[in-house]
């Protein structure tokens, strides 16, 4: 049987009606080399923030249900413009929404996870020789048969679960950017691109602020083995192989910088018994609050209370206060609603011991005071404040050598990076 390729696009390439065309192109080109293919779609350009814009124009709180019914029609457009593209240069084509090609999700509207693709029209589709386009981002709920919407980002997740579904061991994102990089090039120009990383270190940066994968697209790849080629739409060039650990040939120490903007909870007064936390993030998980870092520290003295802070999506921030004001747990609840976040990632972190002593050093030299904390086994976060996050990520970048440059001195075909050690 002939391989299956899925490949998706994101919006900036689908925006216009030229990049349609390409796209077009390249999945007829891919069809043309004998392979079966599946594309997914984004919706154009702007297309959901605009859909966004829309509801609240209209409404301070759009249900959620009807929200998933307006953005679901972004991806439907780029899919259906698509099709009739690639009909004009001689190929089958089918467009499919998310509901038709049998994504089906649980019913949390807005940020719905993928139970389960069935798939049946994509394999009848690819049967009859055609090319089949699905609808990303969306999908049915297996309970209350309503469109539902997998959360920003969402199509990457639906192209990954399709491959998956489908067998595919490869699916290739294109997007408007050449790669993951070592930074974002708009703070850094001289950031490195990524020949590949593993799926735990692209985890952690999708975690902590790399634009370029959903982070759910990642564990669901992770899970299922499927190898991510992340690339850019508008040249040829090799971007960004995802992949299990054992198959990346190097093990960096540190391997990106990456940064987020948040908001910041602090609960102070809390009374110090068991249970209080317990309470707490009981009560954001009931309302879908995803938290981020959390510090808590045993009180010096008996009969002291307890100071809690944790950080959520800036977006979340209302819920968030929503549900811990009915609580009384503490005194007061104190916000920020926007702090920087910035974070270095690398799988070798893991043996080589120094790293956090060199950030926090870095950072204290460049006088960028860190307010919180946070470590995985092979990652390092520090919140600071959010005007000085492109210094910091500027500062760490260079500490730990990450650029393109840093590569070129050893090793002119860059592909390889020197090891930093400690
Ligand atoms: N169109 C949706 C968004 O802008 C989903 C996606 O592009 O992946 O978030
Ligand atoms: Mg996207």
């Amino acid at each position: 049987m002939a391989e299956t390729i899925v490949m998706k696009f994101g919006g900036t390439s689908v925006a216009a009606p030229e990049d349609i065309k390409r796209a077009a192109r390249r999945i007829v080109d891919a069809r043309e080399l004998g392979k079966q293919v599946v594309a997914v779609l984004s919706a154009r350009g702007k297309t959901t923030d605009d859909l966004v814009a829309q509801a609240f124009e209209i409404s301070e709180r759009p249900l959620a249900r009807e929200m998933d019914m307006l953005l679901s029609t972004g991806e439907r457009i780029s899919c259906a413009l698509c099709a009739m593209a690639i009909h004009d240069m001689g190929h089958n084509a089918i467009s499919l929404t998310g509901s038709q090609a049998g994504i089906v999700t649980d019913s949390s509207h807005t940020r719905a996870r993928i139970i389960e693709v069935r798939g049946d029209r994509i394999r009848e589709g690819l049967g009859a020789d055609r090319i089949v386009l699905v609808a990303g981002f969306q999908g049915v709920s297996g309970d209350s048969r309503d469109v539902t919407t997998l959360g920003r980002g969402g199509s990457d997740t639906t192209a990954i679960a399709i491959a998956a579904a489908l067998g595919a061991d490869l699916c290739e994102i294109y997007t408007d950017v050449a790669g993951v990089f070592s930074a974002d090039p708009r703070i850094v120009p001289g950031a490195r691109k990524l020949p590949h990383l593993s799926f735990d270190e692209m985890l952690e940066m999708s975690s902590s602020g790399a634009g370029v994968l959903q982070l759910r697209a990642v564990e669901y790849a992770r899970n299922h083995a499927i190898r991510i080629h992340c690339r850019s739409s508008f040249d040829d060039h090799p971007g960004t192989l995802v992949l299990a650990e054992d198959e990346t040939m190097e093990r960096p120490m540190v391997t990106a910088v990456t940064h987020a903007y948040e908001a910041r909870v602090t609960l102070t007064g809390l009374r110090d018994e068991p249970g209080v936390a317990g309470r707490v993030f009981g009560a954001l998980a009931d309302a879908n609050v995803n938290v981020d870092m959390i510090i808590q520290n045993e009180p010096v003295s008996v009969d002291q209370k307890a100071d809690l802070s944790f950080t959520v999506a800036s977006e979340d921030l209302g819920a968030a206060t929503d549900v811990l004001a009915p609580l009384e747990v503490g005194e007061a609840i104190e916000t920020d609603p926007r702090v920087g976040k910035v974070s270095i990632v690398g799988a070798g972190m893991r043996s080589h011991p120094g790293v956090a002593a060199r950030v926090f050093s870095t950072l204290g030299e460049n006088q960028i005071n860190i307010e919180m904390i946070s470590t995985s086994p092979i990652k390092i976060s520090c919140v600071i404040a959010a005007g000085q996050v492109p210094d910091a990520v500027r500062v760490i970048h260079e500490a730990f050598d990450l650029g393109a440059e840093a590569v070129r001195e050893e090793d002119p075909s860059g592909e390889h990076r020197p090891r930093v050690t400690s």
